[in-house]
């Protein structure tokens, strides 16, 4: 019996079929697999032409012979078992060219009317390109895992809108405190403490939104070491989407900032609290930037200017600042500024409540230093010290009338005494004599200490006026080293130069050579001797008092100069006086164009020296 097709359709149409089909195919026949039929698909396919017909497959073919289809020809044509490949590899020779192609191919036994195997039909698709784009999708996907496994990045892949956990690096598994075993799980079953958080239900509905979610230092609470604790994120949900755009998964990448968050938390209350404390204290307190721009004035400062809050503080000071101050305390601010020097300065605001009248405040600052030494903000207070001011003229005032007041009595006491204790004299009463002299060696001290209070107001007035002249500056050393001698047990030891004139306020110099010898002698008490010597150098003249006595603590070295500053302690007692010496002294000698200063070593003894220049002129020239 015939079949159908042999029966109805003619051997032509089967060759048309067989020559037009989209498909690649040959008829092989015989034991050498000579190329009966090859449709032009095929040809394509194997860059060959027609003159291959006729030719056995592997004349044809030659490169294909050592790929293995020796054998599955073989089987094929002697056992009649049809081949199916897929995505078989060949490397074929086109056009000159060695390449790797791939195909599906089915190779069938063909028949003849005995049922006798007389070759082989092959079918083939060549699905190279397919096999590329996998192999390319494979290696996207391998990069993709490798690229999350790695990443410096907590990374997990959550596959389809039930979460399952597709992908989580260690870093993940870290931040979740979980192990590997999570992967496979849902989402909401591998951290069921975030139930009663919004992230299950964010990530769900990306797979409608198709939406990339992120957030930042965002809170999550999370069992890691069998708690539940609190950490912060920033993370993102990104919609992972297949070519339809449809969302399959999604791409979550945290970043663990807790202790970033706990950081700032604890400075934001520290800073409260410095602000509380700022803000409640009754001066006013204020910072700035290294720079000197202001970022904050307390309370306070606000209350009693009535400035607004939201302009530059540092406008508000410019306004309420005396102006011909302002210019001055801008050259000392910026100076500590560059130096990096503590600020310290006196000067006036306005009073708000009384128009034109000005209140003296105390400017201070000190800087602040990060971990690394450098300066990161100053601190500053103003301290309204108008009231301290008052009290302070008023007691100057007291002090300049009071000293005044007693300078006249005790000049007419010391006359009446010296006349007294020269009758006495004369009548031979040397024992009472001897005391009256005693008693005008206590009006001289008297008379001293009277001076250096009148001094001191003077200076505080700016009163004190320099008689400068030239005069013999050996002889006044001299002479004042021989005035002290009289009252003094210790043995003044001279070490001149020559030093010859010196042009400045004689009495006034006198007046410091005096109380550095004084000083150093009552200061020394345990010591037989002090040495004073003198030197000229460059048009300077110094003038040095040692001594072997109690010494002065190094940081106390610069304040011995200032106003009232006492020897303390049980020494307070022992060492009698005002804490006005050095003052003057100070003042005079600045006022002189000089320097006065101290070395010193506690229990050992002090250098007391001061400068001046030799001759005006010179100085002014140098
Ligand atoms: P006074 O001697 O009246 O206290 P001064 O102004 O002369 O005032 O001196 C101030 C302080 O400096 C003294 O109280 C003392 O502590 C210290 N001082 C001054 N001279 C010496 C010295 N030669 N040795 C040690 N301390 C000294």
């Amino acid at each position: 019996m015939k079949s159908f097709l042999e029966q109805n359709v003619s051997p032509e149409s089967l060759i048309t079929l067989f020559s037009q089909a989209p498909v690649a195919m040959c008829l092989l026949i015989g034991d050498d697999l000579i190329i009966q039929n090859a449709n032009p698909q095929i040809l394509e396919l194997w860059g060959r032409d027609l003159s291959v017909i006729g030719k056995p497959l592997f004349e044809a073919l030659p490169e294909v012979k050592s790929q293995g289809f020796v054998e599955i020809f073989d089987n094929v044509y002697r056992k009649g078992e049809v081949f199916n490949g897929n995505k078989l590899s060949i490397f074929l020779e086109k056009f000159g060219n060695f390449e790797e192609h791939f195909f599906d191919f089915i190779y069938s036994p063909v028949y003849n009317d005995v049922k006798k195997i007389i070759g082989v039909s092959v079918v083939a698709t060549e699905v190279t390109n397919q096999v590329i784009s996998e192999r390319k999708l494979k290696e996207s996907e391998y990069r993709f895992e490798d690229l999350i496994k790695n990443s410096d990045y907590s990374t997990a892949i959550y596959r389809s809108d039930e979460l399952y956990i597709e992908l989580a690096n260690d870093l993940m598994l870290k931040t979740w405190g979980k192990d590997a075993s999570v992967i496979g799980l849902k989402l909401e079953d591998a951290l069921p403490e975030l139930e009663g958080q919004p992230f299950i239900g964010i990530l769900k509905d990306i797979f409608k939104t198709g939406e990339t979610y992120t957030a930042t230092e965002d809170r999550v609470d999370l069992v890691v070491d069998g708690k539940l604790q609190t950490y912060y994120f920033n993370f993102s949900y990104k919609p992972l989407k297949n070519a339809n755009g449809e969302v399959y998964a999604i791409h979550n990448m945290a970043v663990d900032v807790t202790d970033l968050v706990i950081a700032r938390e604890e400075i934001q209350k520290r800073e409260e609290r410095f602000r509380d404390l700022a803000d409640l204290m009754p001066q006013f307190v204020w910072t700035c930037d290294k720079d000197g721009k202001m970022t904050y004035m307390n309370e306070n400062w606000y209350r009693y200017t009535g400035f607004d809050k939201n302009e530059d503080p540092a406008d508000g000071v410019k306004r309420i600042i005396k102006p011909e101050v302002y210019e001055q305390v801008e050259v000392v601010w910026e100076e500590s500024l560059k130096t990096g020097n503590s600020f310290e300065m006196e000067y006036q605001f306005l009073d708000p409540d009384n128009p034109n009248v000005y209140r003296w405040f105390l400017g201070r600052a000190a800087p602040a230093f990060d971990e690394n030494g450098d300066i990161k903000q100053w601190i500053g207070t103003f301290t309204d010290i108008d009231d301290f001011k008052q009290l302070q003229t008023q007691k100057d005032n007291f002090l300049g009338i009071a000293s005044h007041e007693l300078k006249t009595p005790l000049t007419s006491l010391k006359i009446y005494t010296q006349f007294i204790e020269k009758n006495l004299v004369k009548k031979d009463d040397l024992k009472n004599a001897e005391v009256a002299r005693k008693m005008d060696g206590q009006i001289d001290l008297l008379t001293i200490l009277i001076s250096d209070l009148l001094d001191v107001t003077k200076i505080q007035n700016g009163k004190i006026q320099l008689n400068e002249s030239e005069f013999d500056f050996d002889q006044l050393t001299e002479e004042i080293v021989a005035e002290q001698q009289m009252t003094s047990r210790h043995k003044i030891i001279l070490h001149p130069s020559i030093i010859g004139t010196v042009y400045a306020d004689r009495h006034r110099i006198s007046q410091v050579m005096s109380n550095l010898i004084s000083n150093a002698i009552k200061y020394s008490p345990d010591a037989d001797q002090v040495i004073v010597s003198t030197e000229v150098k460059d048009n300077k003249v110094t003038f040095t008092v040692k001594d072997f006595g109690i010494g002065i603590p190094s940081d106390k070295h610069k304040k011995v100069f200032e106003q009232y500053y006492r020897v303390s302690g049980s020494k307070e007692h022992t060492f009698p006086g005002l804490g006005l010496g050095l003052y003057i002294s100070s003042e005079i000698i600045r006022r002189s164009g000089g320097r006065i200063y101290v070395s010193s070593i506690e229990e050992k003894g002090s250098d007391f020296c001061f400068e001046i220049p030799k001759s005006k002129n010179v100085q002014q020239n140098a």
